[in-house]
């Protein structure tokens, strides 16, 4: 049997676990974390720091393939064990590419692919040089996650919070939507396309609020998202699962934002409404089968289950029971023991024809369901 490892154990490797078992494989998992979501669902883990040369190094030498469910990885590691016959999804070169956000939009604009201008600063020194660029979204080249290493510089007024790294300044992108669009590729020329979704945000916390699938788009604009998502994984060069994040903005044009080079959050919904999921499909690049089927079941809407304001410690699920009860959701912790303020804690899916009920859904069960401690 293939023996595959995942790099990074948290509620992406769990969820990826879950979809293992309906293969023939062995899994392993690193993580520093003994009690990390996706510990208890692997055949073997593996205590260890996936920033670590030598950590990384040793545990894919154990393993026949690798994969990640987070940029944040030793690719220098991955590297020597690719040289070595290991094969891992993504190639570590597109990881590097993807991995820094100065790397990724200069990769972008090589390819000619539509993303917002920018330009690349070393530090805050550097950003007052470039003053007349603002407003503008500065994004750190590494380290920022979920909204973390990024932020709006209105005027020189925020050059003091601003970050003190190399980093991209981008233009302000009028959006009128936000996209994802989830290709799957195993590297034999075939391609599997999700349909896109939409996600809308949480303006304070810059954590995804819901999504919908399939996204409310005019077809053109559905059309150019796809062919761009298409555009950034062919010039990645890579097997595995990409998931591209697009501004639609007001005039209807299309822009890249950002590319993750593994199963993301923008395809939990795809478990139950999709006839493959994302999960079930790295699976099938990755032992070698054929690609499942990207299609909608059904429409569908995802909320993430986020612990709310004012509450850390041991997790409680107040109003459980209550969406359990509703005939059309299905309900994912991802065994997080500790609860703090915003931290994403599990994810409901919803199913059902009329999208109007779906998002109407997806308010009572916002109000219904808190992660408290
Ligand atoms: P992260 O990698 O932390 O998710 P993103 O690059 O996706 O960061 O940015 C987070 C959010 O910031 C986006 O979802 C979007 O709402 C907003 N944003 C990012 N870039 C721009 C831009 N150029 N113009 C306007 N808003 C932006």
């Amino acid at each position: 049997m293939q023996k595959v490892g995942i790099l990074g154990g948290g509620q992406l490797g769990r969820m990826l676990l879950q979809a293992a078992a309906n293969y023939p494989v062995i899994t392993y998992v690193l993580e520093n974390d003994p009690e990390c979501p996706a510990a208890h669902l692997c055949h073997h883990f593996v205590l260890g720091d996936i920033r670590d040369y030598d950590t990384v190094y040793n545990f894919g030498r154990q393993v026949d393939t690798l994969t990640i469910e987070i940029e944040s990885v030793n690719v220098d590691a991955l590297e020597r064990l690719e040289s070595e016959g290991v094969k891992v999804y993504p190639r570590p070169r597109a990881l590097r590419t993807i991995k820094n956000k100065i790397h990724q939009k200069l990769f972008y604009k090589e390819k000619e692919i539509p993303t917002a201008p920018f330009i690349v600063v070393e530090n805050r020194a550097a950003l007052e040089t470039h003053l007349a660029e603002l407003p503008a979204v500065q994004k750190i080249g590494e380290g920022g996650y979920d909204g973390k290493g990024v932020q709006v510089l209105r005027g020189p007024e925020d050059l003091k919070n601003s970050f003190d790294a190399p980093s991209v300044l981008e233009k302000l992108v009028p959006i009128k939507k936000e996209l994802a669009v989830i290709v799957a590729t195993n590297g034999r020329g075939e391609t599997a396309i999700y349909p896109a979704t939409e996600m809308v945000f949480h303006p304070e916390l810059n954590l995804l609020d819901y999504q919908l699938c399939p996204a409310d788009i005019p077809r053109e604009t559905l059309w150019k998202a796809e062919a761009l998502a298409m555009m950034v994984v062919r010039g990645l060069e890579s097997p595995g699962i990409f998931a591209v994040e697009l501004f639609m903005d007001s005039r209807g044009d299309v822009w890249v934002n950002e590319t993750a080079p593994r199963v993301h959050n923008s395809g939990h919904h795809t478990i139950e409404a999709a006839f493959s999921s994302q999960f079930d499909m790295l699976w099938r690049v990755m032992l070698g089968y054929p690609l499942g089927n990207p299609d909608a079941r059904q429409p569908s809407a995802l909320l993430n289950i986020v612990g709310a304001d004012g509450f850390s410690g041991d997790a409680k699920y107040d109003g459980l029971d209550d969406v359990l009860k509703m005939g059309n959701t299905f309900v994912h912790l991802y065994g997080k023991k500790t609860t703090k303020p915003g931290r994403k804690m599990g994810h409901v899916t919803l199913v059902g024809k009329d999208r109007q009920e779906l998002v109407y859904q997806a308010g009572v069960i916002k109000k219904l369901l808190r992660v408290i401690a």
